[in-house]
């Protein structure tokens, strides 16, 4: 085996492998030895994508995660994403490469907040966007992705009122297409999509007159896109707001010889791989998640290396937020999450 780099633990993730170095003949000799398989998130580094049995959407990974025949699931993503496969398979063992990969959404509510913020509005219907801790999913009456989302708040019957959390962005979105006014939102937001705003967008928009807009409903500059579309100021036609599943979905589809993309930047690889004919070029270059990105490749190898660091939900917890997540998959359609 021709790897034999020596991991380093440092502050801001494992280091130790050099880019050239011939690391990956080791991961997939140890995935194989372990009985594991190896799933990518969207946004993470071209190299983890590119070696990853499966790469996909947080929900998706989740799903192949549940029906793989593998006793073990290495999550290349953030701490929620492996939670939330561990909830779908409390029977295997979930390993995600570096336990420290947190998200600024998943923790803009706690368990705590959620239960006070529902102590105010009893009866409240709860719906929780897939990005939260397995313990906010517990407290969570519905689990919803951003294609269910508008579908989700619409099955609730009109009189009861909503608790949306935790997400602003994806929440001003399902209030102005429900057009509900009982819909109480969370004021949390991703660090990186908060700052994709819409005057750089606009600005983009029209330098590139002829580019497709993908946004996705996680940006700060999603409802600015909205209503820049509705005012005229961008064409209505050319904005999308789709889930990075379904952008991967528009890139197949679309006639637009160039594309400008609203989402974290590692979801370039991936639509660049399903659509190279296109130029997809992204709207902030600098919206790069330093949680995704510390999944290295010194990380996965440490991962497989020894077994760490291993994903626990507590059992009543994890039955309580299957529930959402699996009423999440009942309504409407289940991909699309972040
Ligand atoms: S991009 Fe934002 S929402 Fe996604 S994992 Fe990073 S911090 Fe969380």
């Amino acid at each position: 085996m021709a790897a034999t780099a020596t991991v380093e633990r440092t502050e801001f993730g494992y280091t130790g492998v050099q880019p050239d170095a011939d690391w990956r003949e080791e991961v997939l000799a140890l995935a194989a030895k372990r009985d594991a398989v190896i799933l990518a998130h969207n946004y993470q580094l071209p190299e983890i994508q590119d070696i990853a049995h499966h790469t996909g959407d947080s929900l998706a990974l989740s799903r192949i995660a549940a029906q793989s025949q593998a006793s073990t699931i290495v999550f290349c993503g953030v701490h929620f994403m492996a939670e939330t496969a561990k909830i779908l398979s409390p029977d295997k063992t979930v390993l995600i490469p570096d336990a420290r990969a947190g998200c600024s959404l998943a923790d803009s509510i706690t368990g705590a907040q959620l239960r006070e913020w529902k102590a105010e509005h009893p009866g409240a219907v709860v719906v929780s966007y897939v990005n939260t801790t397995a313990e906010v999913k517990a407290e969570t009456d519905i689990c919803c992705t951003s294609s269910n989302a508008v579908d989700v708040v619409a099955s609730i019957p009109a009189d009861r009122e909503v608790l949306f959390c935790p997400d602003q962005f994806l929440g001003a979105h399902v209030r102005r297409k429900t057009g509900r006014d009982n819909l109480h939102v969370w004021a949390g937001e991703c660090h990186v999509h908060a700052g994709i705003n819409g005057p750089e967008l606009a600005g983009k928009a029209k330098a590139n007159p002829d580019a497709d807009l993908f946004i996705h409903p996680e940006c700060g500059c999603a409802t600015s896109a909205l209503y820049l579309a509705g005012e005229g100021a961008l064409p209505a036609e050319k904005v999308k707001i789709l889930s990075t599943g379904d952008m991967l979905t528009a890139a197949r589809d679309t006639n637009a010889r160039q594309v400008l993309v609203a989402t974290e930047v590692g979801m370039l690889h991936q639509l660049r791989r399903a659509a190279p004919e296109i130029d997809f070029q992204p709207v902030n270059d600098r919206a790069s998640c330093r949680y995704m990105k510390m999944i290295t490749p010194a990380a996965l190898l440490r991962s497989l290396r020894e077994n760490a660091d291993e994903v626990h939900v507590d059992a009543d917890t994890a039955a309580r937020a299957r529930k959402s997540v699996q009423r999440m998959i009942e309504i409407g359609q289940p991909g699309g999450a972040e």
